[in-house]
């Protein structure tokens, strides 16, 4: 079990900014930028890299979501960034399929 199911599951708190029947979306504990969301699914996908066509769906899903609280938090027109890290290489702390919402800030690129 994940910290994120855990969450989910209602054990652990967080600071909740949208949910719905598929996903949550809630404040990273240590963010990265004045606006850092995480989007997860309530199904515990494990990572980008594990879903097939039948998650389809709910990965349109989870973008949707991720574009509708960046501009509830402000950020349309100035820009923002959504990052799904996957795999050691990748720097994925948590298995359980998150989407990073990040702005407020302007962004470096590459990333590092
Ligand atoms: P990643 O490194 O892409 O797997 O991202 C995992 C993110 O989860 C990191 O940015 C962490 O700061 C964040 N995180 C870990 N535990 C919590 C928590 N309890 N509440 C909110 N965010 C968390």
């Amino acid at each position: 079990m994940t910290i994120f199911s855990r969450i989910l599951a209602g054990e652990i708190p967080c600071d909740l900014v949208h949910e719905d029947d598929q996903c949550i979306a809630f404040r990273d504990i240590h963010p990265q930028a004045p606006v850092h969301v995480l989007v997860i699914p309530r199904t515990p996908l494990s990572g980008i890299s594990q879903a097939t066509a039948e998650h389809e769906a709910l990965l349109g899903h989870l973008m949707r979501v991720a574009a509708e609280v960046a501009r509830k938090e402000g950020l349309d027109g100035r820009g923002y960034r959504l990052i799904v890290n996957d795999g050691p290489d990748g720097g994925q702390s948590v298995s359980h399929l998150h989407i990073h919402v990040l702005g407020g800030r302007a962004l470096s690129w590459p990333p590092g």
